[in-house]
């Protein structure tokens, strides 16, 4: 049986309205996740802004708001510039103000054994998910304490920042670096009136994903919904519902926290472990060699 399916899409938890006035700011909201978490906002009054480097992405993303009839803003931004996400905030405020609402939702990823990653691949996944996710978050921060008005930060993570990501070291790191910053924002910020949380997807397939990802995810039995303790994946919508749940007027008091929507995917333990299969073999890769 697992766990029921949710309400349908377009139903919300919170009135109609809820973030009427309030300006959203999202990386990454052209694609997947991101996407998703955007047009729960949108559907309850808000005006989302879009950062991220592609066009087609941002364009993508502003079809999907203007199909909501949500006001929109894309900006061209790369989180790895702390001027591209200066002038990405200009470009916010001169169209709806200072987005009282930003979503660190931007990342990047890709499976590599450890033996296998190049300095290169870990500094760009590190740059981007750990100190990309920081620049944005202290843009929006600075801007707030000098306005001296109350605003809400999520970071989107990974449950591997607990775990560890085997197949997935950079990032997983990246992870645990972004869940903890969460948890000293929060007190560093919570006295000028920002919130900052966590919110962890678990499996939660979507059309966006890379290459990459997809074939990882076809490397494991085709039915998804049996690897799940839920015997379901999750869907972008209860994604996006955690989402406006902690930047609503019903969350304030949550904050320093991150929340996991993975129907308990990852706390998963058998009661006998299963044999262990090193990571490249896991990837079909030929044994490491130095040359
Ligand atoms: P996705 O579709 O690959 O989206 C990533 C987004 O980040 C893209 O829209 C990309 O846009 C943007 N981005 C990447 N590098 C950027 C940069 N340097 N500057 C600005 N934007 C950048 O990923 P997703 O699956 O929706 O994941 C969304 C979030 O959930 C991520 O934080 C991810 O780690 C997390 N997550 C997802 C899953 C899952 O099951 N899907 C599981 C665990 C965690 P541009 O290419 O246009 O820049």
């Amino acid at each position: 049986m697992g766990l029921p399916h949710p309400p349908p899409l377009g139903a919300s938890a919170l009135p109609a309205g809820t973030f009427d006035g309030v300006c959203v700011f999202i990386t990454g909201a052209g694609t997947g996740l991101g996407k998703g978490i955007a047009q729960e906002f949108a559907r309850l009054g808000a005006s989302i802004v879009i950062a991220s480097r592609k066009p087609e992405h941002l364009d993508a993303g502003r079809a999907a708001m203007e199909e909501l009839g949500a006001p929109v803003e894309t900006v061209a931004c790369d989180i790895r510039e702390p001027d591209t996400i200066a002038a990405a905030f200009d470009a916010a405020e001169a169209a709806f103000g200072l987005p009282q609402v930003l979503v660190n939702n931007a990342a990047a990823n890709f499976p590599v054994p450890a033996e296998d990653m190049s300095p290169n691949a870990w500094r760009t996944v590190v740059d981007i998910t750990l100190n990309g996710t920081f620049f944005v978050a202290r843009e929006f921060g600075r801007r707030h304490l000098d306005a001296d008005t109350p605003g809400s930060i999520i970071n989107i993570g990974a449950s591997y920042a607990w775990t560890g990501g085997p197949g997935f070291a950079h990032s997983a790191a990246a992870k645990a670096g972004a869940k903890n910053m969460v948890e000293t924002l929060a007190v560093e910020w919570g006295p000028y009136g920002i919130q900052v949380n966590g919110l962890v997807p678990g499996l939660i397939p979507h059309e966006d994903m890379t290459a990459d990802i997809q074939e990882n995810l076809s490397r494991a039995d085709d039915e998804k919904d049996a690897l799940q303790p839920a015997m379901r994946v999750g869907t972008r919508r209860e994604f996006g519902w955690a989402a406006t749940f902690l930047a609503s007027p019903y969350a304030q008091f949550i904050t320093g926290h991150t929340l996991v929507v993975d129907g308990a995917n990852w706390q998963r333990r058998a009661m006998t472990n299963p044999t262990v299969v090193p990571i490249r073999e896991q990837m079909g890769k030929e044994p490491f060699s130095l040359s």
